[in-house]
């Protein structure tokens, strides 16, 4: 069942069209991340929802029912903001009864109290209740903010880089928690984040936006075997797409800084082009083969159960994930190729993807 139902929605301030035709839904039980880069019109697509900004144009359902013109109040959704907008006047208690004492969804004492310390013990917080949010670190009002919205159950999360602001460690686990939170409840969340790491944890399906426009929907294995634009490529991965340009001239593909040509599907016109290969499908050797180019490793980065090699070759440089033991540090000359079949094709100009007649993209 579709709880939420966003279609062609639009929004612009002054001049600025910061929302261009957004449309997307979210089923039942499901977390859809909004990912895309600062400016993209995360938080602008989620006030929208909520009712707290106007949008222009477009229709917004939830659980069925056109709440595009209704007061917020009305729309049954819970919102995390971006830079948690606590009250610091009141203790953490409070600030997470607040919702629970709002006229439109007004419970008797009792149920507020055990609810707010249901919330608070859920994200480990119990022992902070009494305590203003001014006196709290960082990781822990954005513990506040979320147990806010955990004590309704509204139709909806909308949850809005709920985790951006806390350090690594605490930004892994406390989204672990809330994955966990959220199966247990079979909440509903529309999650929006610039941070690819997070999206792939937590989503089941992800919405790619970027300037306003929302890119593509898929499950991440749809959006890495179809990315349908080169910003896909970038907005992906773990390291991002290696993305090229280059000439196309009859069936070869000369990359620029790059020795030699590879072949170019049938079809397509002859003239500048964009090409990509996810870092994983970049095959590497230490050893000299045929069709491998050599290049330089400039460094390494650890992370913990595997490595990040950068290559440097033509002006290029490159990324691709190693295994810890994989005998390559900085300095070492490598072999690598770029494999044809693996090959993302895009338009020059537009960005969008060149299908082709091998079966790709
Ligand atoms: P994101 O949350 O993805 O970073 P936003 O929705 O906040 O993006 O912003 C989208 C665009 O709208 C940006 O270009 C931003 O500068 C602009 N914008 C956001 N809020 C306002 C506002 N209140 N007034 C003017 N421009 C705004
Ligand atoms: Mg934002």
């Amino acid at each position: 069942m579709t709880v939420l139902n966003v279609e062609g929605l639009s929004k612009s301030y002054g001049a600025l069209q910061a929302l261009d035709d957004i449309s997307l839904h979210v089923e039942r039980g499901e977390v859809l991340a909004l990912l895309g880069p600062t400016g993209a019109g995360k938080t602008s697509t989620l006030m929208s929802i909520a009712g707290l900004t106007d949008q222009q144009a477009g229709r917004i359902e939830i659980a069925g029912q056109e709440v595009s013109r209704s007061d917020p109040r009305l729309r049954d959704v819970a919102i995390v903001f971006e830079g948690f907008n606590l009250l610091p006047t009141l203790n953490a208690y409070d600030n997470i009864a607040m919702p629970l004492r709002s006229p439109a969804y007004r419970v008797d004492d009792g149920v507020v109290d055990e609810r707010v310390r249901k919330a608070a013990g859920d994200l480990k917080i119990d022992h902070l209740l009494e305590r203003h949010v001014d006196q709290l670190s960082g990781g822990e009002r954005q513990r506040v903010a979320i147990a806010r919205a955990l004590v309704r159950d509204p139709q909806i999360y909308l949850l809005d880089e709920p985790l951006s602001a806390l350090d690594l460690k605490l930004r892994e686990s406390l989204r672990a928690e809330l994955g966990n939170l959220q199966r247990e409840k079979s909440a509903t969340i529309l999650y929006a984040t610039h941070d690819y790491h997070g999206a792939a944890a937590i989503a089941d399906r992800i919405a790619l936006i970027e300037g306003g426009r929302i890119l593509q929907i898929g499950t991440l294995d749809e959006l890495i075997a179809h990315p349908n634009h080169v910003s896909v490529g970038k907005l992906i991965g773990s390291p991002a797409m290696a993305l090229f340009e280059g000439t196309v001239s009859g069936s070869q593909l000369a990359i620029d800084g790059y020795d030699f040509t590879i072949a170019c599907p049938s079809g397509f016109s002859p003239g500048r082009i964009r090409i990509g290969w996810w870092p994983e499908d970049i095959e590497i050797s230490k050893q000299k083969l045929d069709g491998y180019q050599q290049a330089e490793i400039y460094a390494t980065d650890f992370r913990g159960v595997d490595r990040t090699l950068q290559i440097r070759f033509g002006g290029h440089g490159l990324r691709k994930v190693v295994p810890l033991d994989f005998d390559l540090v900085e300095g070492d000359q490598c072999w690598f190729a770029l494999p044809e079949k693996q090959a993302f094709h895009f338009d020059y100009e537009t960005g969008e993807t060149i299908k082709n007649d091998t079966g790709q993209a």
